[in-house]
């Protein structure tokens, strides 16, 4: 019904001094990171070196009851993942937290993010008679590390020779027997920071709103290219295969994050009210009221409104309860059904010209449905700033941008077409060069999926159901 992008997951793990109910505390954080992925989620516990896990399909409050919690017990450490399945396709055994039983103990890991390298990795143990059970790259990873854990003292050594065959994005936590332990890739593309709690209780999660939810403060992101070890020693850092560079998908600012969170010391709702004061500068226009499509819109909108002087407005509603069991529309339903999900405040919007502001066009569908909402509500213009550039490429580390052929900007020759397209009176986006604005310009972002330039070589990364394809044939 809605062409919007997803984020593919969102990761969270806790280190108590004394068994606890960690669960309970995982399944807050995975709450507090739903928006990061809506299919599929999981915990896994360790109690005395003893694993016990759930995973299944579903939002974290379907999967999870106060029964199925107790289910798992107490113990001194979990970890926890919400998914949404592009990369790998949706199968149970993609389902995280991935538990792997190896010679040397047990060990779950969680995942964000997508590897450009996976299919040769995986290609290279299957050779060598590896038998994988799920599509997703993070078996890859898995058996990378288990790998070198043969040859290695510990799994965080483990971990720092398995790095540098890893290609991409990968933001992860490995629970062992003892210890947790968290990295980033040396680019950074996604987020991953961590938080303490007044009992000492160590905390990492993908954003850190989570890390809020468990009463956790703020300790400091995890570099690009560090691993975080928690045991009972403490807090240790090991830093070889960090380097320079940084380069944080600037989308996670723009559209993918909570703005409640803080990623490399820039916060979020921050960087889109700059979004949106820069898109006020580049692309202004007479008009009555500024209005943001909920959510990410709304903090860029008011940006736009600060800017301009225009004033702001609500101009919709967004129904929040539209979950995994809502009955997709037949194709002659979706123009109705799509005023289910967000309707427009006519008080707010009748007869005047608004500017709406929203975080991406896509295909251009959902933006058309979005523009005849305001019109039927009685806009006499509509004007659309977009708080991000035109997407002309698809994304290799872990979200679902679409391919090339299905963007909007691509198709199009201008921005007058798309704006023709759409039904508005006029378009404009964030022009490129302004992105470096949103984080202050201190340090590097990946914008591979507006300018085609990517951070890392992606000659290996082919389609995005690259496994599946492989076994279907
Ligand atoms: S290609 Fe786009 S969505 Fe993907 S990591 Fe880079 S900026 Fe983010």
């Amino acid at each position: 019904m809605f062409d919007s992008i997803h984020e593919e997951c969102g990761v969270f793990g806790i280190y108590e001094i004394k068994a606890s109910d960690v669960a309970a505390s995982v399944y807050f954080g995975l709450y507090a990171l739903q928006h990061r992925g809506q299919e599929s989620c999981g915990i896994t516990v360790c109690d005395d070196g003893i694993f016990r896990h759930k995973r299944a399909d579903g939002l974290v409050s379907e999967v999870f009851s106060r029964e199925e919690l107790d289910k798992l017990g107490s113990g001194n450490m979990a970890v926890g993942h919400v998914r949404y399945s592009t990369t790998g396709g949706h199968n149970h055994n993609n389902i995280q937290p991935l538990v792997i039983r190896h010679i040397k103990g047990n060990m779950a890991l969680v995942h964000n993010g997508n590897l450009v390298n996976a299919a040769e990795l995986r290609r290279s143990f299957e050779m060598s008679g590896a038998i994988f059970h799920g599509t997703s790259d993070t078996e890859a990873i898995a058996y990378e590390i288990v790998r070198e854990r043969l040859s290695s003292n510990s799994t965080e050594e483990a971990v720092e020779k398995a790095m540098p065959r890893l290609k991409g994005a990968y933001s992860c936590i490995v629970m062992t027997a003892t210890k947790l332990i968290a990295f980033r890739d040396p680019d950074g593309f996604r987020p991953l920071c961590i938080g303490r709690t007044s009992d000492g209780a160590y905390v990492v999660a993908s954003e850190s709103c989570a890390l809020e939810t468990v009463g956790a403060e703020f300790l400091r992101d995890i570099e690009p290219g560090e691993i975080v070890t928690i045991g009972q020693e403490g807090m240790q850092s090991i830093s070889t295969n960090c380097t320079n560079k940084r380069n944080i998908c600037i989308f996670e600012y723009i559209y993918f994050a909570r703005p409640d969170s803080v990623i490399d010391s820039i916060s979020v709702h921050h960087a889109r009210l700059k979004a949106g004061e820069l898109l006020a500068k580049s692309s202004p226009v007479e008009a009555d009221i500024v209005i943001g499509v909920p959510d990410s819109g709304l903090d860029a909108a008011l940006g736009y409104a600060n800017e301009s002087g225009i004033p702001y407005g609500i101009g919709f509603i967004k129904n929040k309860y539209i979950g995994r069991s809502f009955i997709q529309p037949e194709q002659h339903q979706r123009e109705n059904a799509v005023k289910i999900k967000l309707n427009a405040v006519r008080e707010s919007v009748v007869g005047k010209r608004v500017i709406m502001i929203d975080d991406s066009i896509v295909r251009g569908t959902t933006s058309a449905r979005i523009v005849r909402l305001l019109r039927e509500a009685g806009a006499k213009e509509v004007h659309v700033r977009i708080s991000s550039p035109p997407f002309l490429h698809t994304c290799h580390f872990g979200t679902d941008i679409d391919s090339e052929e299905n963007l909007i900007a691509g198709k199009c020759s201008s921005t007058e077409e798309i704006a023709k397209y759409i039904g508005a009176d006029s378009l404009g986006y964030l022009p490129v060069e302004c992105l470096g604005e949103l984080v202050d310009n201190r340090f590097g972002y990946c914008k591979g999926c507006f300018t085609g330039d990517y951070p890392v070589d992606i000659s290996g990364a082919g389609s995005k159901n690259k496994f599946d394809e492989k076994i279907h044939r």
